[in-house]
């Protein structure tokens, strides 16, 4: 196809999908997120709060957000971690020690969200520097980076909180890397040695095989799931391997899930996008309620209203 052309039709997706990305935050404020962390309460799961913000935003405006949500997370002593993304705050020290600073007041955890592959260094190194004075910290391994078997290891030896998760972008000399056999070459690594995994996906099988090799070496683990998508099969697996379960709920702005990359190779995510796009202009309550994790009539209005107007 004609290049021009081309690009024209992958921006409109992109900002097509971009609308659907609503679909997949608690809504624009931290009271958005906080409600629906109450009601996760409720239903006896965990939760871990991110501001997504946008390109734009200016890293102080960032950690602004960051630095609220863990206020109202001491005063509201709700078991709930904060996930922060480092290249947001242009990897400024000054910046990441003020979350730090009031992160250790309750000692709440801040995890590292995972990003494109060529951030993975400049973040571990400043994990690992603020890890020397702050030890409630959580790093995310995508599976479908070989690095990550590496990164198991400073993540083992800083006594890390580790996510593993496919990954959203790929690993750029490896592209060949299946993310499920990945995985679980991350997991095995991890076995028998972590402080705590959480096996963040929402595919069952994966989830099934990564909890029950962790259960067996006797590692401490969690399933970890995405506000917004659909949960049934993970919950299932959940309960079969007797593990908690925690929810990651995003406020701020709507980015997707799932990349575009993803929907090139897998014609399904079009039609997720597509029909995350039909439920964005639709009420969010029947949407979620026939299949995300927050099935709830008492939807604040401000997380029903505002999010998806
Ligand atoms: C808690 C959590 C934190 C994450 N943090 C990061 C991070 O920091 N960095 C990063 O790169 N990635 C992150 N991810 C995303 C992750 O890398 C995967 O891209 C994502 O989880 C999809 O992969 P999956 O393992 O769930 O399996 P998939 O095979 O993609 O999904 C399993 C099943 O879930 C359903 N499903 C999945 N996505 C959708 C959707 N959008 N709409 C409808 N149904 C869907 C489908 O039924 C599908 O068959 C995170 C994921 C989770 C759950």
């Amino acid at each position: 196809m004609n290049s021009g052309l081309n690009k024209m039709i992958w921006a409109a997706w992109e900002a097509a999908a971009k609308h659907a990305g609503r679909a997949y935050i608690a809504g624009p404020e931290l009271d958005d997120a906080m409600s629906a962390c109450r009601r996760l309460l409720g239903q006896g799961f965990g939760g871990t709060i991110c501001f997504w913000n946008l390109e734009s935003d200016p890293p102080r405006r960032i950690v602004e957000a960051y630095i609220s949500a863990l206020a109202v997370l001491a005063s509201q002593k709700m078991d709930c971690y904060l996930s922060i993304k480092l290249p947001a705050l242009k990897y400024d020290v000054v910046l990441l020690n003020a979350v730090l600073e009031q992160a250790q007041h309750t000692h709440t955890l801040v995890h590292f969200d995972s990003l494109e592959h060529a951030t993975a260094d400049q973040t571990f190194s400043m994990i690992a520097m603020a890890a020397r004075s702050y030890p409630h910290l959580g790093c995310t391994l995508p599976g479908r980076w070989l690095r990550s078997l590496t990164d198991v290891d400073l993540a083992v030896d800083l006594g890390l909180h580790v996510r593993v998760v496919k990954g959203e972008w790929p690993d750029p000399q490896h592209a060949e890397i299946d993310p499920r056999a990945g995985y679980l070459n991350v997991i095995d690594r991890l076995a028998g040695r972590a402080r705590f995994v959480a096996v963040a996906t929402h595919d069952p099988e994966l989830g099934r095989t990564a909890l029950q090799r962790l259960r067996q070496a006797g590692t401490p683990c969690s399933l970890e799931l995405l506000y917004g998508l659909p949960v049934k099969p993970a919950l299932k697996v959940a309960t079969e391997c007797g593990v908690p379960v925690r929810v990651y709920v995003p406020f701020g702005h709507g980015w997707l899930p799932y990349s575009l990359t993803h929907a090139r190779r897998n014609p399904r995510v079009f039609w997720w996008i597509l029909r995350d796009l039909i439920s964005a202009g639709s009420p969010p309550l029947s949407k979620k309620s026939s299949r995300g994790i927050l099935p709830s009539a008492k939807e604040t209005p401000s997380s029903t209203s505002i999010s998806r107007a």
